[in-house]
């Protein structure tokens, strides 16, 4: 039977401690059904690497530690200073270099090479994120001509922005070796669309035919979603919690909750602001909303986020500052992670749900927010329009992040809303989270991955936000409908 081969830049291990993350949690029911290889760097940096191989059940998980240069250049290098902030649209924040790109290029040569030498013809390739393009490239370079498909978790800016990134064309169109590039929102996958147009004169509005012989590129829009269900009853237990019980506890009035790494893409110094906003405009709320606001250091060692940090503890001290009482702090910001169970109880506690981002793939907090809901006296989600989430959360209150008078005024709406609008509002997204539950997520990935039927044409594919997808068999037919809707 063929099996399926995972790539990303980290393995999540069974059994080998830790939070899940959230790769771990999308492809769950995809290592259940399937025989799954899972290909990844160890996260050890090692003069001499070692390439370890664990077996759980049926699935094997090949772990490759990186040498230092390679952990300097591929890693915190071009993904993390380059790939990362151009592709959440800061150009302003991105260090190139020429060292950097060739760390990357060589440490995906080195995965290919790993790879080529276990695939079997009729073997699945799904590639995972940001830290991995050219890996399809380096592949088909060793002759092999499996199904590879791509899937971006993070955003794909509009190509103005992404013409900016030095040696964008020998990056970007590397995509074209694969048979399938999926992306979290059809504004990404437009945007995709829109680079090869420009670049590469593909007629963005009709159908993509890349790479090479009988292979054509299809592009499609896979939202990630949450095990919305499961996660609904963790909350409801974890709100009986002793831990959570006291949190509910030690809170005057109503609690407004924020769950973010720290990270500048997330919005977090200028939703502070907002908040401060919402204090200075609204007295009558002093006393009664507590905002907390629990944030995982991410990525110290960049300067970039080290100096997010300051920013965030200075804006926490100055609210805190401004407006505490002896029996009141408005803000709580807490530096650490918690237990999926204690996030759970703590969203259910929240009255408001403050989810921000500058710019964001998806963000799952704002689904964990929604799903660990009580339906009879839900709370309120504010969402950024910047998320990708925003494309399903309509009913969220969706805000300009960049317009911290907006924002403050949404906390004040939610804050004062009716238990009949939250229900009604709920309901939307609750109804939203199942149609788009991670359950299925993988099954319609690697079902559009799969072989075009005999006559080469796209039948069955559908993505599911109902968008067409493209693909090289009617290239030159100008009544197909359009590759990517926004
Ligand atoms: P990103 O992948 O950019 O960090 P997402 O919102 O998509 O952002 O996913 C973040 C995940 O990390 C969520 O599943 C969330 O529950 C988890 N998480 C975030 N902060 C914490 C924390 N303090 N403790 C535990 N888990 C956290």
């Amino acid at each position: 039977m063929a099996r399926l081969f995972l790539i990303s830049n980290r393995v999540a291990v069974p059994g080998a401690g830790g939070h899940p993350g959230g790769l771990e949690v999308a492809l769950k029911a995809t290592l259940r059904k399937h025989t799954c290889v899972w290909l990844g760097w160890s996260g050890e940096v090692n003069e001499k690497p070692r390439t370890r191989t664990i077996e759980r059940g049926d699935n094997s998980y090949i772990l490759a530690d990186l040498r230092p240069e390679d952990f300097d250049e591929y890693y915190n290098g071009f993904a993390n200073r380059v790939l990362w902030p151009i592709f959440h649209y800061r150009l302003d924040l991105a260090e190139f270099s020429r060292r950097d790109l060739s760390g990357y290029l060589r440490v995906n040569e080195r995965f290919a090479e790993e790879l080529a030498r276990l695939l079997e013809p009729d073997d699945i390739v799904w590639v995972h994120d940001y830290h991995l393009i050219p890996l399809a490239k380096a592949l088909r370079a060793r002759g092999l001509n499996n199904r590879i498909g791509f899937f971006l978790h993070i955003p794909l800016p509009p190509p103005e922005i992404l013409t900016a990134m030095p040696n964008h064309e020998r990056l970007i169109p590397l995509l074209g070796d694969y048979d399938l590039v999926g992306f979290q929102t059809h504004g990404d996958a437009a945007n995709f669309a829109r680079y090869l147009a420009k670049e590469l004169g593909t007629p963005s509005h009709i159908s993509l035919r890349l790479g090479s012989g009988d292979r054509a590129m299809r592009i499609g829009t896979f939202p990630v979603g949450i095990e919305t269900r499961e996660f609904t009853r963790l909350a409801r237990r974890a709100v009986k919690t002793d831990f959570v019980r006291r949190v509910i506890a030690s809170v005057p009035g109503l609690l407004m909750i924020g769950v973010d790494r720290l990270d500048y893409s997330k919005g977090i110094p200028l939703r502070l602001e907002a908040y401060e906003r919402f204090l200075a405009a609204n007295p009558q709320w002093h006393g009664k909303v507590t905002y907390l606001q629990i944030t995982p250091k991410s990525r110290s060692t960049i300067k970039e986020y080290s100096e997010i940090e300051v920013a965030v503890n200075s804006a926490a001290g100055r609210i805190n500052g401004t407006y505490s009482e002896a029996n009141w702090a408005p803000v709580r910001y807490v530096n650490r992670p918690y237990s999926r169970t204690a996030l759970s109880g703590m969203y259910a506690a929240a009255r408001v749900g403050l989810v921000t981002p500058m710019r964001d793939g998806m963000n799952l907090v704002a689904k964990e927010y929604i799903a660990a809901q009580d339906p009879d006296d839900p709370g309120v989600l504010i969402l950024s329009r910047f998320a990708g989430a925003a494309d399903e959360c309509r009913e969220a209150l969706l805000v300009n992040p960049y317009d911290p008078d907006a924002v403050a005024a949404a906390i004040a709406r939610a804050m004062a809303m009716s238990k009949s609008e939250r229900k009604a509002r709920h309901a939307e997204l609750y109804a939203a989270l199942l149609r788009h539950d991670i359950s299925k997520w993988g099954d319609r990935f690697l079902k559009a991955l799969s072989p075009l039927d005999k006559k080469g044409a796209l039948s069955d594919f559908i993505s599911p936000l109902g968008s067409a997808a493209v693909t090289g068999s009617a290239a030159t037919d100008p009544e197909r409908p359009p590759a990517t809707r926004q």
